[in-house]
């Protein structure tokens, strides 16, 4: 059989992964900092850390999380985490925002966020890396949840903002998606995109203190229009409800509703299918990567794409002829 076991560590990674292990979060933090380097030799480092430690990640809730600025989301995670704290659970939260590559700014990282929850050391708070590109960032969030487990948290929050793909990315590394929304907002789904509410297999709506009969009557409007998105034979139908996380009244509502869901897709058997077709995913996108990659690298494509793409501009060469010319190059050196 192939040999797949890990490569060795040097003695200091081998501390740094007996740190990770220990759940102390500086040596946390640190390992995912590790991952987040560009330069080739932290890569390599990181590779091996991962793999050593993958043996230890998986067995946490994963959740990912989503809603407009201003929605409540800062809020609304403090308290939760402070009442799964409550509970004896450790917390990490991540993010993604890849609006730092598109606006130049953050929309999640920059002010100081969930204060209370940040000083407890059951709870791990981790920007979103601010490397570039959605796939980039994905890549590096998804190491870092595999870490935050390895380091014993068994509830990892995924927060993103409705960035381009980001939610679809959030999704496809999370068990369960919340969608976090706000009762006053109109009333045709609140011009929220539908894509979004497909995703969600749990919504909850925000701000309840403000106006309770509204929330009541944006949380009774998004079950029909959730009723007609999903087949009435899906195993889970996503539950929508009401909160108020500046009072923190139904968080534990909340946390409920998670656990029914962790039950039902873990008893159907789906939860660790979903999580399967995660890693091939995930795994696909990392070879479409690569592959890409290498190929724009490829001495003979690197010397003729330039003017091959010049030429499917002005027209005088088709699209598909220069992709099979550029795609046959490889053929000299593979
Ligand atoms: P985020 O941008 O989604 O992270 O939103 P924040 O958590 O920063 O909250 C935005 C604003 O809404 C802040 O002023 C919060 O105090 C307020 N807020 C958050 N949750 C609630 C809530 O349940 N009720 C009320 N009335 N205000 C809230």
């Amino acid at each position: 059989m192939a040999d797949f076991s890990p490569s060795a560590l040097s003695a200091e990674d081998r501390a740094l992964a007996d740190g990770v292990l220990g759940g102390n979060r500086r040596a946390l933090a640190k390992a995912i900092t590790l991952i987040e380097s560009i330069k080739p030799d932290h890569q390599q480092r990181a590779e091996a850390l991962l793999e050593t430690l993958l043996p230890h990640t998986g067995r946490s809730l994963r959740i990912g999380i989503t809603g407009v600025p201003g929605v409540g989301k800062s809020t609304f995670i403090e308290a939760f985490g402070l009442h799964l704290i409550g509970q004896g659970h450790r917390i990490a939260v991540l993010a993604v925002d890849p609006s730092s590559s598109v606006t130049g700014g953050s929309i999640l990282g920059d002010k100081t966020r969930m204060e209370i929850l940040s000083q407890r050391t059951e709870a791990f708070i981790r920007p979103s890396p601010s490397s570039g590109s959605l796939g980039g960032v994905a890549e590096k969030t998804r190491e870092a949840l595999l870490l935050c487990e390895a380091a014993g948290f068994d509830v990892i929050l995924v927060e993103t903002v409705g960035v381009g793909q980001s939610e679809t990315t959030v999704a496809g590394m999370t068990d369960c998606f919340v969608l976090l929304q706000l009762p006053n907002a109109g009333d045709d789904l609140q011009a929220i995109k539908k894509g979004v509410v497909e995703l969600a297999d749990i919504v909850a709506f925000n701000k309840a203190d403000i106006d309770p009969v509204a929330a009541e009557r944006a949380a009774a409007q998004m079950r029909a229009a959730l009723a007609m998105l999903r087949p009435a034979a899906a195993r889970w139908q996503p539950p929508v409800l009401t909160v108020s996380a500046i009072q923190r009244t139904a968080i534990a509502d909340f946390w409920q509703t998670l656990l029914n869901y962790r039950q039902t897709m873990t008893d159907a058997g789906e939860l660790a299918a979903k999580r399967r077709r995660q890693a091939l995913d995930w795994m696909w996108t990392m070879i479409d990567a690569g592959l890409r990659r290498r190929f724009r690298e490829h001495p003979a494509v690197h010397g003729a794409l330039p003017e091959l793409a010049r030429s499917v501009e002005a027209g005088a060469v088709t699209p598909a002829a220069a992709a099979h010319k550029l795609l046959n190059m490889l053929n000299r050196y593979f």
